[in-house]
């Protein structure tokens, strides 16, 4: 693992942040996951105007703007130096006082981790993964819009903590009308009569750049790829689902609540996709 700190690059374990930053104390912060893909950053464009927007949204300066951060994750991966990784770009309100007070904190701390991420077991991927419906459900925008992919993790770790207490792989996250939002770190897609589909960002999704690829591959290959609103029923009724994520990659969904989606086996749209996918990723990078 390397780490970006400080305006150095150290090893993970040498790389140390104050007590006192308010990504710690109260997850003030926002971050973005990255794919490092054949020796290239994975649509780093749209990850670093993903965060803009994000910084925007939470009034967090970006210290030197995306041009710095955009060197800083270049950087980091250089000095990591392997062909496939997985990047973790931070920035918190950095350090305060005790207080909740953001105004305490005057330089906000980037920092960039890069190291290797498997998710998820390969058998698992070839057989597809269990859901199980979280009982906790993904805050409104008007409580913590989950569009902002900020420090405050705690819900997608509940909701993934009940999951694996249910003796599944992931959470199937609803929103508060009890429609389906995405997984816990993860979208979601389903297929139904030929079209894929998945919920707005607006019904309590990340606008996630690994379903926007998704989105476009689909559409290219012909197939009908929309925004709907889901609900479980949706899923139950489909031919497959998936989920995708930067961290995650394609994964497919073989059942949820102890129910096959589908056969209950990986389906030919999600082998079509996934073949488009790993066909494209390598030349959607900025090289390093
Ligand atoms: N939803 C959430 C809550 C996430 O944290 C992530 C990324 N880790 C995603 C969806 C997938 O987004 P992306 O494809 O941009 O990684």
């Amino acid at each position: 693992m390397k780490v970006w700190i400080d305006g150095a690059i150290v090893e993970g374990d040498e790389a140390r942040i104050p007590v006192t930053d308010h990504g710690l104390l109260y997850g003030d912060g926002i971050f973005e996951g990255i794919r490092i893909v054949a020796r290239r950053v994975f649509r780093l464009d749209a990850h670093l105007a993903r965060l803009r927007a994000a910084s925007r949204a939470i009034a967090l300066e970006l210290p030197g703007g995306v041009a710095a951060l955009r060197e800083i994750v270049l950087e980091t991966a250089r000095a990591f130096g392997e062909d496939e990784a997985y990047v973790r770009l931070i920035v918190t309100r950095g350090v305060g006082s005790l207080g909740v007070d953001p105004t305490s904190c005057p330089t906000p701390r980037v920092l960039c981790i890069v190291d290797r991420l498997r998710l998820y077991p390969p058998e698992l991927l070839e057989r597809g993964i269990a859901l199980a419906t979280a009982s906790l459900r993904r805050p409104p925008a008007d409580v913590l819009d989950p569009r902002v992919k900020s420090l405050n993790y705690l819900n997608n770790a509940l909701c993934k903590l009940e999951a694996r207490q249910r003796g599944a792989d992931e959470a199937l996250v609803l929103n508060q009308a009890g429609m389906i939002a995405e997984a816990s770190v993860a979208n979601l897609f389903a297929v139904r009569g030929g079209e894929l589909l998945t919920p707005p960002a607006t019904d309590g999704a990340l606008e996630g750049i690994t379903r926007a690829t998704v989105l476009e591959l689909a559409r290219g290959m012909g197939i009908p790829a929309h925004e709907r609103t889901l609900g479980r029923f949706d899923l139950f009724a489909a031919q497959e689902a998936f989920l995708t994520g930067s961290g995650a990659g394609l994964v497919p969904v073989a059942s949820l609540d102890g129910r096959p989606v589908g056969s209950g086996a990986p389906g030919p749209v999600f082998a079509k996709v996934r073949a488009a996918f790993a066909d494209a990723a390598p030349h959607q990078g900025t090289p390093f």
